[in-house]
């Protein structure tokens, strides 16, 4: 019945699974036949300290009861305290800006660019250049800055001024006196989990420091500790000019952020988000950054990456005919399959076994488990993938 509803009335942009969950717990969720799913992939990430957590419970409920939205033309305490925790976590001196979604919190990235570029009698600097097989969002220059063709069908015009580079090494050849920045993810999320080169990253932040370039990373996926650090960006050991973030931010509310060393690129009117930032989303994401913060301190989240590891390469030795590598970091990780119809079948195969999981590029299986999952929820998790895995050989 709400199939058929579903189709009648919502637009068929996804290709939908039609299971109707009702009720979720840490990395467990119960569908309306009380079947039990263990769920690998966090909502696409965004689940980060697991369903109904009951401090992120009560942080909603007592927000809610209090005072949810006034506006941004006046202070919201919860958004200065989250603003000043994600600085603080990050290391780097920088100022927030707070958006929706990952999308939104790239067009910020891109109007700070793009103002950036805006100097006095000097040529316009606006190009940002950005990597095949990225992924930056679906709004229209979210979309054209996402580096993959096959997704631009339909819906131009574009805004100008987005160049893509086919590999890291091809970037420095292709700023010129136009570039203003370059987008990248420090592991490609959508793209199919590929992790960039730490060398090569770093020879390109010194290049574009030299150049006056700014170094735009979308930490939308790999942020709010995803790799094991509160943001990839630490891992790789730089510092970027701008860094989104959002997906893990606000535990399943919806909250992005743009964060940057501009500290006064803007001036009041030149950006803005009538729903950004508010009262009851910024108090969920400052109570997910504790539990976080917590967690990672306690040693629990590396401990719980480590083992989540082991169990990948556990299945890429058992089935070396089916798996060509595994890919990632931390709590983000693939495993790359041998091609698109073996995934396919695999992907299938786990749905039926109730465990979520997640595609990622042409032939990868993506892993996104909530940070906080627990050993149990973890290793019931892996023996369905492993069900699955055995079930297509
Ligand atoms: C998911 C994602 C986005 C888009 O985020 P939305 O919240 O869907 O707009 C952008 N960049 C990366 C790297 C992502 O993984």
């Amino acid at each position: 019945m709400f199939e058929k509803m579903d189709k009648d009335f919502v637009l068929h942009s996804y290709g939908r699974n039609y299971v109707n969950f009702k009720s979720a717990s840490g990395a467990v969720i119960r569908d309306d036949k009380d079947n039990k799913y263990i769920d690998l992939s966090a909502g696409i990430g965004v689940v980060s300290v697991g369903h109904s957590h009951p401090r992120v419970t009560k942080a909603i409920c007592e927000r809610a009861e209090k005072i949810i939205h006034v506006s941004n033309l006046f202070l919201i305490e919860p958004q200065a305290k989250l603003a000043k925790k994600l600085v603080e976590l990050s290391g780097y001196d920088m100022r927030c800006f707070f958006s929706n979604s990952g999308a939104e919190a790239n067009e910020g990235a891109i109007k700070i660019a793009r103002k950036y570029g805006e100097v006095e009698d000097k040529p316009k600097r606006y190009k940002v250049i950005t990597l095949e097989h990225s992924f930056h969002g679906r709004t229209i220059s979210t979309l054209k800055a996402t580096g993959q063709e096959s997704m631009h069908n339909y819906f131009g015009p574009f805004p100008d001024g987005f160049v893509y580079a086919k590999d890291i090494d091809d970037i420095e050849t292709l700023c010129d006196d136009h570039t203003v920045a370059v987008m990248i993810e420090l592991i490609q999320g959508e793209g199919g989990v590929e992790p960039l080169d730490k060398d090569k990253v770093k020879k390109l932040a010194e290049f574009l420091k030299k150049k006056d370039i700014l170094l735009i990373v979308d930490e939308v996926q790999t942020g709010i500790y995803r790799t094991g650090e509160f943001l990839a960006s630490n891992l790789y050991d730089i510092e970027p000019d701008i860094v989104t973030i959002a997906k893990g931010l606000g535990g399943g509310v919806p909250i992005g952020a743009v964060m940057t060393t501009l500290k006064d690129i803007f001036k009041p009117g030149d950006h803005g988000s009538t729903f950004g930032g508010n009262y009851l989303v910024c108090s969920v994401a400052l109570e997910v950054l504790d539990i976080l913060e917590e967690y990672k301190n306690s040693g629990g989240l590396d401990e719980a990456m480590i083992a989540f590891h082991n169990s990948l390469k556990n299945i890429s030795k058992q089935y070396p005919q089916i798996v060509e590598k595994e890919v990632g970091f931390g709590f983000m990780r693939g495993l790359r399959i041998k091609d698109s119809d073996t995934l396919a079948k695999i992907l299938e195969s786990a749905f039926k076994e109730r465990v979520l999981v997640l595609k990622a590029g042409r032939n990868t299986l993506r892993f996104l488990p909530p940070l906080t999952i627990s050993k149990e929820e973890l290793d019931e998790g892996i023996k369905r993938v492993e069900n699955a895995f055995s079930s297509i050989s």
